[in-house]
């Protein structure tokens, strides 16, 4: 057996492992995929990750990477057979795209398959999951359409396919910056190189918010987890806490009674900012308790299973400390822009770092449009960011159709 030998730590039902897996196969490297759903498989994890419990790892030898990004992904294969990375880079004989658009979630989607239908040839460059966060939520109910509600991996699918139906090609690279050229044309910084476009759209969304506690850094992996349903299956009658008293930690937190035996939600304020309908079913989940005026001080760590892992958390209720057990936590505090590739360029961003863009979604350089939930002052819905990417494709045909 070669001790080299790349593997892929996965679930069938992770939508990152998935993406994981298609980044490697288009890179061409060959890898064994271990199915952590098997408990032998998911314990030799354990044991090689120090207890970590989040997927997908990407395991050399000894070497190991949780939920790896591009460059990490690229460091691990250095020296495995590989048949090259399919990437359009094509700077050096100036191949200038119609349209490429950062991030394939669902507002770029959407657009893609306006732009494409209108013969203009697009590009989508995902650093993670295609379908952005709709890939990862468990059930959308709201989305039109769907009168029975619809799994967020499955709507992601399903908006993928029909944009790749009119010819939108979807490759998986990482933006780190973006620059307008004098002549007009829109440099853009991959992790696989630069590429060249008359237009973009940017259309990255949002990120998860840490509490920036040491313990939760510590612990990331270890009982500390930022999304339901891809680590939520590992919490089977375990006690957890969830963090958080928006629309996301009630949505998550009824998600992950299926599988926990119970849930403490702790929420700063002393009321939710959730809507009534998820709040109603909260008071009257068995499984789930409520504490408002709640803060987290550190999680706290001991020996699980040989390994140190998350063993609850000390916390200021009402002003007092109490330490609260959990075998692990789950945490959603809200979001943060995805837009550090663009704190050198000259794209405006507001204050607290969301894109601004006009009612036409243009942003401050010409040929950059915005869509979803990277604007500022959109509405985060799947929705409206669907409805911004429509009207986006458009505003950039009229811009092409000027030039
Ligand atoms: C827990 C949870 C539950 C939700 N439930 C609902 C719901 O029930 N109904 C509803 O309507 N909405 C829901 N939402 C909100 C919804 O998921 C978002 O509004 C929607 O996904 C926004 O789409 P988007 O395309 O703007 O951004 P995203 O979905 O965030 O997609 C952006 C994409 O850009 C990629 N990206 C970021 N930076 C870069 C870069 N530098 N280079 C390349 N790629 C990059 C990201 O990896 C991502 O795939 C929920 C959100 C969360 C977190």
């Amino acid at each position: 057996m070669d001790s080299q030998e790349l593997k892929v730590y996965g679930a069938e039902w992770c939508s990152y492992c998935r993406a994981l897996i298609k980044k490697l196969e288009l890179k061409g490297v060959k890898f064994k995929y271990i199915d952590v759903d098997q408990s032998e498989n998911r314990r030799q994890m354990n044991e090689l990750t120090d207890g970590n419990e989040t997927i997908p790892v990407l395991t050399r030898g000894e070497e190991y990477k949780v939920n790896p990004n591009d460059a990490e992904i690229e460091a691990m294969i250095n020296g495995v057979k590989s048949k090259g990375v399919k990437m359009a880079n094509g700077v050096e004989n100036e191949d200038i795209k119609p349209c490429i658009m950062i991030g394939a979630g669902p507002a770029n989607l959407a657009a893609a398959v306006y732009t494409t239908r209108e013969d203009i040839d697009t590009i989508l460059l995902e650093k993670g999951v295609v379908g952005g966060l709709a890939a990862i939520t468990d059930i959308i109910d709201n989305y039109p359409g769907f009168e029975e509600g619809i799994e967020g991996p499955k709507l992601a699918e399903k908006l993928e396919k029909q944009a790749e139906r009119f010819g939108a090609e979807i490759e998986f690279a990482e933006v780190s910056g973006l620059t307008r050229r004098e002549d007009g044309m829109i440099k853009i910084d991959t992790t696989d190189g630069e590429m060249l476009a008359r237009t973009v759209l940017i259309g990255t969304g949002s990120d998860h918010k840490k509490l920036g506690l040491p313990s939760e850094t510590k612990y990331y992996g270890r009982g500390i987890h930022y999304c339901a349903t891809c680590d939520g299956a590992f919490y089977r009658d375990k006690k957890l806490v969830v963090v958080g008293g928006g629309n996301s930690s009630a949505q998550e937190a009824l998600f992950l009674t299926r599988f926990a035996s119970h849930i403490d939600i702790l929420i700063r304020k002393d009321q939710w900012k959730a809507s009534d309908v998820l709040v109603e079913e909260i008071e009257k989940h068995p499984k789930i308790t409520v504490h408002f005026n709640t803060t987290v001080e550190e999680f706290i760590g001991g020996e699980v299973d040989g390994m140190d892992k998350v063993v609850g958390a000390k916390i200021v209720k009402n002003g007092k400390q109490e330490t609260i057990d959990a075998d692990g936590a789950f945490i959603f505090i809200g979001l943060l822009p995805n837009t550090d590739f663009l704190k050198n360029s000259d794209v405006k961003l507001d204050d607290t770092g969301f894109v601004i863009g006009d009612e036409m979604l243009r942003t401050s350089v010409p040929g950059v449009f915005v869509a979803g939930d990277v604007r500022s002052g959109s509405t985060a819905q799947i929705a409206s960011a669907v409805g911004e990417g429509a009207v986006a494709a458009l505003r950039i045909r009229e811009y092409l159709e000027s030039r």
